[in-house]
């Protein structure tokens, strides 16, 4: 005997009344595609829970992958077998011995099929009895045992479950509309993208480069990360920017300290651009209350000023060390830490205004004309897609 089963429970998605199904199905797509390597799995779903049925394939190969899953409450490996007092003893014994470190048990059953004869309670006892019998050391703890064994006596048949997985939460990504993530090479960026998706937002990428100055390694670490989103939430569109044109001719004919703030608003001008033409309804940074000069409220205030957009701050009051922590537990962090400089760090002045004033850069960009470098710089935009079952690296090389 072994598990055959996984067992999904859904969470804060069963709460959505009307829109269940719209949910259900769209979880239900998700894990389809992460789980594209195992075509031989397959996926039912009913009103309260979700069961993959393994077919053979060993369920710890899918819990790292299931458990980036956003929409996911909690999971149980489970093992299906007949309404038959024996099976189920059989079963239930196999879920005990196949845990580690239990000292204490307890048997929970369920009996959702009356025509059961026997009840729960009396079941609880037979079977407690049964693992008491074929086991060494263990003994029974109805109130804080180290393993409940539960016993689901279903119509169709009865599932038997040990341990609960905790799941990611949240909601199935693409369930909450679609967001331009302005996508850096360094560590906040990427967790903002993961906090979005993990509230149901589906990610396009944007991202602005500016050869020669930053490096072709600095472009792969961006998808490198993208690489790594995909894995929580599907195919991601990365649009990538050629900057350097205009970042230069800001940088020459702004007066020093408000360049940086100029540079900011285009890129949230171009950002708002593209988002357009994508019909996506909102765009997301990685910029976290004085972090940085551009991160003040004076600065988001005039930068904020160019776009109508929802601008979605994911990691707007957390610490860095928080930031860092959720980086490390996500997977980016290792691909954060290779040192390429980022466009931003090439061009920023050595002191840049923390307090800018919006009047004084509205002012300055008037006198500036960026209409070559910002037609010259759409026509330039260069898209792909990053998906979970093939290399990028096929991609980059065409690209580059
Ligand atoms: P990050 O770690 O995400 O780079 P940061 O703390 O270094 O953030 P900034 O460099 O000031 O902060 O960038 C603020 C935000 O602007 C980033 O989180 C990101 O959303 C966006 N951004 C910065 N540089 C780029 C870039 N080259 N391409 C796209 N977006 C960028
Ligand atoms: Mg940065």
């Amino acid at each position: 005997m072994y598990y055959d089963h996984i067992l999904i429970r859904y969470g804060e998605l069963s709460l959505k009344g009307k829109n269940r199904k719209v949910f259900y199905n769209k979880l239900h797509e998700n894990i389809r595609y992460q789980l594209v390597n195992f075509p031989e799995i397959k996926i039912k779903a009913t009103r309260d829970r979700m069961t993959i049925l393994l077919n053979g394939v060993n369920p710890n190969l899918l819990m790292p992958i299931l458990t980036r899953v956003f929409g996911i409450q909690s999971m149980s490996l489970a093992i299906k077998v007949e309404k038959d007092e024996n099976l189920i003893k059989e079963a239930a014994l196999f879920a005990l011995k196949d845990a580690e470190n239990v000292k204490t048990f307890k048997v929970t059953t369920k009996r959702a099929d009356k025509t059961f004869p026997i009840d729960s309670q009396a079941f609880n006892q037979i079977v407690g009895g049964h693992l008491l019998r074929e086991t060494e050391g263990i003994t029974v703890d109805v109130h804080h045992p180290d393993l409940e064994v539960h016993i689901d006596i279903r119509t169709d048949a009865t599932y038997i479950t040990s341990k609960r997985i905790e799941g990611s939460k949240g909601l199935p990504v693409g369930t909450s509309g679609k967001t331009l993530l302005l996508l850096s090479g360094g560590f906040d960026s990427p967790v903002a993208g993961y906090l979005a998706m993990r509230r149901g937002v589906k990610l396009e990428m944007v991202h602005f480069y500016s050869p020669p100055y930053t490096s072709e390694a600095a472009k792969e670490k961006v998808l490198d990360l993208t690489k790594e989103l995909v894995s929580y939430g599907g195919d991601i569109k990365v649009h990538i920017v050629p900057f350097t044109a205009m970042q230069q001719k800001i940088h020459r004919e702004i007066p020093y300290g408000y360049s940086m703030t100029v540079m900011r608003r285009m890129m949230l001008k171009i950002s708002e651009e593209i988002a357009k033409k994508q019909n996506i309804l909102s765009l997301t940074t990685g910029e976290s209350l004085g972090q940085v000069a551009s991160q003040t409220m004076e600065s988001m205030h005039a930068i904020n000023a160019v776009t109508n957009y929802p601008v979605m701050r994911p990691l707007i009051t957390m610490d860095k060390s928080e930031i860092m922590k959720i980086a490390e537990d996500i997977g980016t962090y290792s691909i954060s830490i290779r040192p390429f400089d980022d466009c931003c760090t090439v061009f920023v002045p050595n002191a840049p205004k923390t307090k800018p004033k919006k009047d004084k850069v509205e002012y300055f960009e008037s006198l500036l004309d960026l209409n070559n470098e910002w037609a010259e710089l759409m026509q330039n935009i260069t898209v792909l897609t990053i998906s979970n079952d093939q290399s990028h690296q096929e991609e980059i090389d065409q690209l580059f």
